[in-house]
């Protein structure tokens, strides 16, 4: 397959078996009661027990796929809630984004994937930005961090914090960045950046293109390799949960697969990294009144307007975010992920959006 040169159809194959692992499911159901698209469709065939029946049939050659397999697979919102639900370690999700890498499931990124490609070697996707209509930042974050190193650099207090701040805030929201960062100096930190980060590979896994970002990930192992033991903070979730999976690109025994481990295991979102470092942050805001998020809305659904797929089901889980916004009264929504931050801020008027760095620096 053309752009998977470096990932054979055969290595999917293997990583779909032994990662996603198909034969692992004892059909409990665990997973259904979690899944998004199973709510929306209410059928078997969208829910994550369905999926991977699916995929073990069409790995067995029992199954031809046809559209209503393509549909069901465009229907995953990639949240992988159905892995933490699953007792016996399936990874419904990964399974369905492995599967979109073979040829069989082309059809499912023909229109993204052209537009990816575009930037392939450039360290961030910017042509698929700017078809969300995302105004590019002229400076980014990293560039103003660097001509600002002295303003920035003056706390010292605790250690040293890697910050990577992906592309979205990097590029996008550099305001974003620029909280978190005036936060972590408040509390007393040194930050640095490396230089030569790239994306993190999230959008070109989604759209079924792991050999680019397998190659991104491999130049950022390279950036990340010279801060080998350093604590990694990361305040985009969809980055740090990448960057926990980047292993699973590399082949075991690999000195790529060895780095990403070592890596994941010091790279936090930004809400963790404060549990774990300023637990008392949370208690210095007087006025909060926090509520988590309902169960029942488990994610927005912002991979599939990244990959513009299943327009109808992003509607309802719009009106159903909407309806819980009026029945709770709602201020403001608060998010950790970057691309959450912009799907919502563009799609959802009826309350205030706003990052978990822009709720502290603002009230702290
Ligand atoms: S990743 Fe999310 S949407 Fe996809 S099957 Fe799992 S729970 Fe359902
Ligand atoms: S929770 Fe796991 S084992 Fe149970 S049906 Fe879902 S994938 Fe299969």
């Amino acid at each position: 397959m053309a752009q998977n040169r470096n990932i054979s159809d055969g290595d999917i194959r293997n990583m779909i078996l032994k990662q996603g692992g198909v034969d692992r499911c004892v059909l409990c159901g665990k997973c259904a009661s979690v899944c998004p698209s199973f709510r929306e469709f209410k059928k078997e065939v969208f829910s994550p027990r369905g999926r991977t029946a699916l995929a073990k049939a069409f790995l067995e050659e029992k199954l031809i796929p046809g559209e209503r397999y393509l549909e069901t697979l465009s229907c995953c919102l990639f949240c992988r809630a159905c892995e933490k639900a699953c007792p016996t370690h399936v990874r419904p999700g990964w399974i369905n984004q492995l599967l979109k890498n073979l040829p069989e499931f082309e059809k499912l990124h023909e229109n993204i994937l052209p537009v990816l490609q575009m930037d392939q070697n450039n360290p961030y996707p910017e042509s698929l930005f700017r078809r969300l209509g995302w105004k590019i930042s002229p400076i980014s974050f990293e560039e103003r961090f660097r001509e600002s190193a002295q303003e920035l650099k003056t706390g010292g207090k605790l250690a040293e914090v890697v910050y990577f701040p992906g592309c979205i805030h990097n590029h996008v929201f550099p305001e974003a960045a620029r909280s978190t960062m005036s936060l972590l100096e408040k509390l007393g930190y040194r930050i640095m950046i490396p230089e030569g980060l790239r994306c993190c590979g999230a959008p070109y896994i989604y759209a079924g293109d792991l050999k680019t970002a397998r190659n991104l990930i491999e130049k950022n192992l390279r950036v990340f390799e010279k801060c080998q033991d350093k604590t990694i903070l990361c305040d985009c979730a969809g980055c740090a949960s990448t960057i926990r999976f980047w292993s699973d690109l590399f082949p075991e025994g690999s000195e790529e697969k060895n780095l990403a481990e070592n890596m994941a295991g010091n790279a936090y979102i930004f809400s963790d990294f404060l549990k774990k470092f300023s637990p008392s942050i949370f208690s210095h805001i007087p006025d909060l009144n926090a509520l988590k998020w309902a169960e029942e809305i488990p994610c927005n659904g912002w991979a599939l307007w990244l990959c513009s797929e299943c327009p109808d089901m992003l509607d309802s889980i719009l009106k159903r975010i909407d309806k819980y916004v009026a029945e709770k009264k709602l201020e403001n929504l608060i998010t950790e992920d970057a691309a959450c931050y912009a799907f919502l801020k563009k799609n959802l008027s009826s309350v205030k959006i706003i990052s978990l760095s822009e709720l502290l620096e603002n009230n702290l």
